[in-house]
């Protein structure tokens, strides 16, 4: 098949190499003629011999046209561009008719070893899938150890033969669980290293730093110095003016020796003609302070994409704009650069925050209950760095214990939901996300859309992903405080102890509320209290060690609980007395031996902070109910955390390419994108092995009746047209036509009931009595690609009984949305019910979640009902709505590498 392609299918898209710096990829064109012939000149002798196995001083005209021809089907090649100029390119031929194809690629002396072929290769192969091409062949000699070591690093697992001096190399293109890995590794590694710049800079231009105090620049640049910044400081003004007696320069330009990062609080339309200055000076990026960007309308979002864009061509990445800064407080960096009111104490925690007001509000809070930061960067507008980039430096950010998020959106939830599943098991993730009422609930036309759509759907998202979600300021702190500080609980069986009834009574209301329990204290335990307690105190929990309590009580009493093994956690609450020491009682219960259990401590009327002494520091609150809301936090946390990990879903037998070729063809409609018609939505259910009773569609009587001998009988016709959507609520379903007459007869029924709106009919054979249930995908723009899955039919639609989850789904989390359900016994065998065959709807599930992985363009699936019996589980009915997508900043995410978008 030669197929005429006018325009490429992926557009440019920045990428990031292996050392964090930025460089762009994309089809070549035949404009690229003059960049390729430079390029080919610049290549070293050695290079250009193993690229083309000989001497080849320089292209021949032929060749220059041949390479930048291509129809990106059979040919195809990705350039890598950095700062304009050609550094790599690499290429497949299809061998013709086959899905094979040759690779080759070549890279500029001077970025060898940098990743570009990596990165090159990863998106190459892509392409090639999406092309429908299955293996990738090379040829290298033997000794271009080079290149052989980027073919095994790809995942490619390449298959070696020698022939002729030549070492012959195989690749199949599928998608293994390895090959994911390591995309994600490589992401990883740069996404984490481009950030790492930003934080840990040598040298930093303030650029808008005047001489007065009380302006934003000048306050940073106090602030810097106050924090005792380990680099130089470069002040730059139109005057030229000293800046807290650091000599400052009227221009990027006059700065001597090299900038790293520039921060910026100058007017929003001098920002962008920064970045060739900084970029001349060395700069890896920008932190843009200065507002009047796309939070002020669409001339600030105008500014905001020039800066973008000029960081772009330059390889810079951008923090901000309309943001306070960052911190490190790393002691060989020290760099804080914001301007709150308090300054930043060094620490285990880690935030990001979207609103600069929040981010400043959460370090003074921080700091003024001695909660230590790693790091903080305010994301601002997030014209570039992201929270997700900031989650790949907290995972290798060692000081970084806990992270704290404060987001208003999500760029691109399905990264997010990758990088924090993987970060959570490691660290522990709390976010603040605001806008819980979700605006733009349109009005949706399938189910699932207008059941996902709200906010449980953020709630599934962070819940899924072991973020622990918090509504106040004060939460996150009080849950990164307990975080941070004491080990995690086993389990939510909390025992309380105090001086008071109230306070204890309180804690065990507010245990409720937070999913936690109170403990049994054991026989055992309580024998030890009664020996060492007073008469009148109670033992059991919450126990009361009376308003006298000497420190030593506490001590005792602590030992002895945090002993008990059906306790998990303690709270310990003093109401302070005349008779007691608040001082010897707070020493008494940070010292006191826990046994491994988390403990927080409730000195009523206390500010939230440490109690130290112990190794341990144990977190203390005013009153109880923040300390019981912190522990829930930690135990929903930890029982995340105990569960298996997940693994990357995959099966063998999908056919990617058919589902692209589905979904590209409804693409190229005008308008582009709507809902498939029935050959469609069958073929791409298909193409993933998603059981459905797919039927023959019909547009007469005649041949309806053909349809149903073939098919046998009893079958079921069900109306077709573009505007039917409810087929049963207009008359549009007839079951269990036993005869060509009830076929007949059905036929006519439903041609007068519907009228001109019936363009044909759907012949399906009868599925076996089972339980209906509905399965589901929704991709809305904030929340990402969600799998629903409930009960079907109309009761179940009454009962709301159906749970949300992201995709795409391991096999173990497909197992648990289907025994999540309430009505879940109705699958397994209820009061000697044949139990249907749960393991193919997970099985169902698990493929519909690669099905919209693999398809971002899916914007909705349904399917309801499916139908599930003890040996057949099948859907009935679909519907499915594909749309073009907006491609993000960097194509790393692993879901754009096994299918680029096509442009919107
Ligand atoms: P719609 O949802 O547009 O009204 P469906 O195709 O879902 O139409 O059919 C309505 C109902 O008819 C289903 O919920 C199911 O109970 C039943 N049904 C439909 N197709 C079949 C089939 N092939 N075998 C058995 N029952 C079916
Ligand atoms: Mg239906």
């Amino acid at each position: 098949m030669t197929k005429v392609v006018t325009a490429p299918p992926i557009k440019t898209f920045d990428a990031l190499l292996a050392d964090g710096r930025v460089v762009q990829v994309r089809p070549i064109e035949p404009t690229d003629a003059a960049r390729l012939v430079e390029f080919h000149e610049g290549l070293s002798r050695e290079t250009k011999r193993l690229r083309f196995f000989a001497p080849h001083p320089h292209l021949s005209n032929a060749e220059v046209i041949r390479f930048t021809t291509v129809d990106h089907h059979d040919r195809e090649a990705l350039v890598a561009l950095g700062d304009d100029e050609l550094i790599g390119v690499a290429r497949y031929d299809r061998e013709a008719g086959s899905q094979e194809a040759e690779v080759a690629f070549v890279v500029a002396d001077a970025w060898q070893g940098s990743g570009v072929a990596s990165l090159l290769l990863e998106h190459l192969a892509a392409r090639a899938r999406t092309e429908g091409l299955t293996t990738f062949v090379a040829d290298t000699l033997p000794e271009n150890r080079k290149m052989q070591r980027v073919f095994s690093d790809s995942g490619l697992a390449p298959v070696r033969t020698w022939d002729l001096g030549v070492e012959h190399l195989v690749m199949r293109l599928h998608v293994s669980d390895d090959l994911v890995d390591r995309i994600a590794g490589r992401e990883h590694i740069s996404e984490a290293r481009s950030v790492e710049h930003l934080m840990r800079p040598g040298s930093i231009a303030v650029i808008g730093a005047g001489g007065r105090p009380g302006t934003v620049g000048h306050e940073i640049v106090h602030r810097m110095l106050e924090a005792g910044f380990r680099g130089a400081i470069y002040p730059v003004n139109p005057k030229g003016d000293a800046v807290e007696g650091l000599t400052a320069f009227r221009s990027v330009a006059e700065v001597p020796g090299v900038i790293d990062l520039g921060i910026v609080a100058i007017a929003a339309d001098k920002v962008a003609a920064l970045v060739p200055d900084c970029a001349a000076k060395g700069a890896r990026g920008l932190v843009v302070i200065s507002g009047g960007f796309a939070e002020v309308g669409a001339e600030g979002a105008d500014l905001q994409h020039e800066l973008t864009a000029a960081a772009r061509r330059h390889g810079m990445r951008i923090i901000g704009p309309n943001c306070v800064g960052i911190v490190n407080t790393d002691l060989s960096v020290r760099l804080d650069a914001t301007f709150g009111a308090a300054k930043a104490v060094p620490g285990p925690i880690a935030l990001a925050s979207q609103s600069g007001a929040v981010g400043i509000a959460v370090l003074n809070a921080a700091t003024r209950a001695g909660i230590g930061i790693s790091s903080l960067i305010s994301l601002g507008n997030k014209a570039d760095v992201s929270g997700n980039d900031f989650l790949q430096y907290c995972e290798d950010d060692e000081r970084t214990k806990v992270v704290l998020l404060y987001l208003e959106s999500f760029g691109n939830p399905m990264k997010f939901a990758r990088l924090t599943r993987r970060i959570g098991r490691v660290k522990p993730i709390v976010a603040v996300k605001s806008g819980r009422t979700a605006a733009g609930v349109k009005a949706a036309s399938s189910h699932t859309a207008a059941m996902a759509a709200n906010d449980a759907a953020v709630e599934v998202l962070l819940q899924h992903c072991g973020v622990v979600r918090v509504d106040t300021i004060d939460q996150l702190l009080d849950a990164a405080l307990l975080l941070a500080h004491q080990p995690l609980p086993a389990g939510g069986r909390v025992a309380i102890v105090g001086n008071s009834g109230g306070p204890g009574i309180m804690g065990a209301d507010a245990c409720a509320g937070a999913n936690l329990t109170l403990a049994t204290i054991s026989a055992d335990c309580r024998h030890i209290l009664e020996s060492q307690l007073s008469a009148s105190a109670s033992t059991a929990n919450p126990v009361d060690l009376l308003g006298d309590a000497a420190p030593s009580t506490y001590r005792a009493a602590i030992t002895a609980v945090a002993q008990d093994p059906g306790v998990d956690a303690l709270v310990v609450i003093h109401a302070p007395t005349l008779v007691a020491n608040p001082g010897a009682i707070a020493a008494a219960i940070a010292s006191a031996a826990t046994n491994g259990k988390p403990v927080v401590a409730v000195i009523i009327g206390r500010d939230r902070g440490l109690l130290p002494d112990g190794e341990q520091p144990v977190p203390v609150f005013g009153s109880v109910e923040p300390a019981i809301a912190a522990l829930g936090h930690a135990v929903t946390y930890a029982t995340w955390r105990a569960r298996p990990p997940d693994h990357h879903p995959s099966r063998g037998d999908i056919d990617l390419p058919a589902a692209r070729e589905f979904v590209n063809q409804v693409l190229t409609t005008d308008p582009p994108g709507r809902w498939l018609d029935p050959e469609e939505t069958s073929g791409l259910l298909a193409s993933h092995r998603i059981p459905y009773l797919a039927g023959t569609r019909v547009v007469d009587i005649e041949a309806a009746c053909a349809a149903s001998r073939a098919v046998g009988y009893p079958v079921v016709l069900k109306v077709d047209g573009p505007d039917i959507v409810h087929k049963s609520d207009v008359g549009g379903v007839a079951l269990g036509l036993r005869s060509a007459k009830a076929v007949a007869k059905a036929w006519n029924e439903m041609a007068s009931a519907i009228g001109p709106k019936m363009t044909g009919a759907l012949v399906q054979p009868m599925a076996r009595p089972g339980v209906e249930l509905i399965a589901g995908a929704v991709r809305d723009d904030s929340f990402g690609p969600l799998i629903l899955f409930g009960m079907g039919g109309v009761t179940a639609e009454l009962l709301g009984d159906r749970g949300v989850r992201v995709a795409p789904l391991s096999d173990v989390e497909a197992s648990e949305l289907v025994h999540s359900l309430r009505c879940a016994p109705l699958l397994t065998g209820y009061r000697g019910a044949q139990p249907v065959d749960v393991d193919a709807i997970a099985d169902l599930l698990v493929r519909l979640s690669l099905l919209t992985r693999d398809v971002p363009e899916i914007r909705e699936l349904d399917l309801n009902p499916v139908i599930a019996s003890s040996d057949r589980v099948v859907a009935v009915d679909a519907r499915v709505r594909v749309a073009p997508v907006v491609a993000d900043r960097f194509a790393s995410d692993t879901a754009r590498q096994l299918s680029p978008p096509r442009p919107a």
